[in-house]
């Protein structure tokens, strides 16, 4: 597999979330706490709890893993895993289209239908 796309990316943060490693783990539950904190209104409890309960981090290495932005970082986990666990990844690539189906398992592309059942 030649460059690491966002969507390899989400692929690997999904399907092969136990790769990561714990600094990633805690910005990527900082990253995902931060959106649902920012859908509610602004309260200097509920972040004391956040950060109490290690649903956000105040870490600032952990922190900037995240400077670039969500896409980048999971961009740049994705590149780590493969480079530290060349052959725990299994690309789930169409027999047909060689494009990447959804998850490891799937039997049929979501590209071109292709069904490998
Ligand atoms: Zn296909």
């Amino acid at each position: 597999m030649e460059s690491v796309t966002p969507e390899i990316a989400n692929y690997i943060i999904i399907h092969y979330l136990g790769l990561l490693t714990e600094p990633e783990m805690i910005a990527l539950k900082h990253h995902r706490h931060s959106l649902k904190l920012r859908e509610l209104p602004d309260s200097e409890l509920r972040n004391k709890i956040y950060l109490r309960n290690q649903w956000l981090t105040d870490e600032p290495e952990i922190l900037a893993q995240l400077d670039e932005g969500y896409v980048e970082f999971i961009l740049n986990c994705a590149e780590r895993v493969l480079r530290d666990n060349p052959n725990k990844v299994f690309f789930n690539l169409c027999l047909q289209c060689g494009k990447l189906a959804r998850t490891p398992q799937a039997k049929q592309c979501r590209f071109c239908g292709f069904d490998w059942h």
